[in-house]
């Protein structure tokens, strides 16, 4: 399955539901709070990326870019051009 593939099955499978913008909407005190159940979408492409802390992952125009062995996540554009969505746990896959 390509990555195209990918997001529209989980547009297709999921209920996304929108938080906000930035860190603070992940509920983190001091910067991002990564869990998989929330999502982030870069504002450029669409790209939704899974917050788990464990995968490596960037989007389709690589402005935005999760390394977990730099404990790292961001976006080019800054942290407040990050939409932060959130999939509830009884609609997750
Ligand atoms: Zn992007």
């Amino acid at each position: 399955m390509t990555k195209e593939e990918e997001q529209q099955r989980l547009r297709e499978a999921n209920d996304f539901r929108y938080l906000g913008n930035g860190p603070s909407a992940t509920g983190g005190a001091t910067g991002w709070y990564l869990s998989p159940e929330f999502y982030f979408r870069c504002v450029q492409c669409g790209y939704l990326m899974r917050a788990d802390p464990s995968t490596y992952d960037d989007c389709f125009c690589g402005a935005m870019r999760k390394d977990p062995d730099a404990g790292r996540f961001g976006s080019c554009f800054g942290d407040e051009r990050v939409e932060v969505y959130q999939v509830p746990p009884e609609s997750a896959e």
